[in-house]
């Protein structure tokens, strides 16, 4: 596992991790980019997945993005933490590797789900990132490249604070 600051969008990866909104037509943030850059097929095989809730992965993919795939998942809109949020948003790390596996990949690079406009806090939503995918790993003795994939430079610093 590693951090590192890039657009996610250039990176070349196996799979790239969408923090999508329910509809999984296109919304702000990392999920305009990332339909912006694979371009309009991609929504068209994002209309027959009938959407996804919260905490759940589906995968597409990734046209003309340099990934091969993107995986979809939402996120939990942070409500203060007692509404299951952590869980949510463990349940979006773990279903996101579960696919990873399903389909053989090897290389997956996540963004800081629900952290932008869905405003979960960075500290609390890079510990249960690092948290959830290490004991994915672990438990699944699986060998993937995972790749947390940080906007900023803040952002960054917490994620690389959590992997030393
Ligand atoms: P959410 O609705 O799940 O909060 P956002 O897209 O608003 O999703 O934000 C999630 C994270 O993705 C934030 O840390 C934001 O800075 C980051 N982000 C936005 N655009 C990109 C991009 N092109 N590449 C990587 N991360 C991005």
């Amino acid at each position: 596992m590693k951090a590192i600051q890039a657009n996610i969008t250039t990176l070349a990866v196996d799979a790239i991790v969408n923090a999508a909104n329910s509809s999984l037509l296109g919304g702000g943030g990392v999920d305009g980019a990332i339909h912006r850059a694979a371009g309009q097929d991609l929504v068209s095989e994002c209309r027959l997945l009938g959407g996804c809730k919260t905490g759940e992965a589906k995968i597409t993919k990734g046209y003309r993005l340099p990934a091969k795939h993107i995986i979809h998942t939402v996120g939990p809109v942070w409500r203060g933490g007692n509404n299951g949020e952590s869980e949510l948003l463990a349940n979006c790390y773990a279903n996101s590797m579960k696919l990873v596996r399903e389909h053989g990949l090897t290389s997956v690079a996540f963004p800081s789900i629900s952290t932008g406009i869905y405003g979960y806090p960075i500290e609390k939503a890079a510990q249960v990132a690092v948290t959830t995918v290490k004991r994915f790993l672990a438990e699944s003795g699986a060998a993937v490249d995972v790749t947390f994939c940080c906007f900023s430079q803040p952002d960054l610093e917490v994620y690389q604070a959590l992997l030393d």
